[in-house]
């Protein structure tokens, strides 16, 4: 999903976010291996960045609720 969007993921290290390369492979600062960015907070980011869906969901469960109180 990421991959398709963006292009190729972008690999960063957890403690040096100005260290990106284009594939995995280790910090050269630290030796951690990089992760491919969004696989940590790819979720949480992306429902901040797009909150629409979340809204949307909320008012349909919200209906449904009253509905369901609402149908005797
Ligand atoms: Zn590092």
């Amino acid at each position: 999903m990421n991959a398709s969007q963006n292009g190729a993921p972008v690999y960063t290290c957890p403690m040096h976010k100005d260290v990106r390369q284009d594939g995995p492979g280790t910090c050269p600062r630290c030796g951690m291996p990089l992760l491919a960015e969004g696989t940590r907070f790819g979720m949480v980011r992306h429902m901040m960045s797009n909150p629409l869906p979340l809204v949307v969901m909320g008012a349909i469960m919200v209906v449904l609720i009253i509905a369901a109180t609402m149908v005797r």
